[in-house]
């Protein structure tokens, strides 16, 4: 398994807009782009900071999980995406060394990743996510 760098920090938010006013206004970050993972029921921005990005993170629903995620510890950091280059790769060595997944298969993400997150509990309580990229 080939981790290359860290691919984004996800940042769970009530409301893209607010939050670019901050990220964008004040930071002055540009966003890459807007997207919405119907999957996920959730809106996305990217804001890309040298070899990582920022991704803000807004439920489109009360029942997505960046709604249920708000409701229990309020807005912040939700998840951090590790880079791999070959998903499978990884959840094989992972699945083989006991490790705990969330998604034994990976799905997709914003931006045409193929994306899979291990259980918090494996991993010293942060939600990682492996993100593999064409
Ligand atoms: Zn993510």
């Amino acid at each position: 398994m080939k981790i290359s760098r860290i691919d984004h920090v996800g940042i769970a938010v009530r409301s893209l807009e607010e939050a670019l006013k901050f990220y964008e206004g004040v930071l002055g970050i540009k966003a890459s782009g807007e997207e919405e993972v119907p999957e996920q029921l959730v809106r996305t921005a990217f804001l890309p900071v040298g070899d990582s990005e920022i991704e803000l993170l807004a439920s489109t629903s009360p029942e997505g999980p960046i709604a249920r995620f708000i409701e229990k510890r309020g807005e912040g950091i939700q998840h951090i995406a590790l880079r791999v280059d070959n998903i499978e790769a990884a959840l094989e060595r992972l699945k083989a060394a006991g490790v705990r997944l969330l998604d034994e298969v990976p799905r997709h993400g914003a931006g045409g990743a193929r994306i899979a997150f291990l259980h918090p509990k494996a991993t010293g309580g942060v939600l990682l996510e492996l993100t593999e990229r064409a």
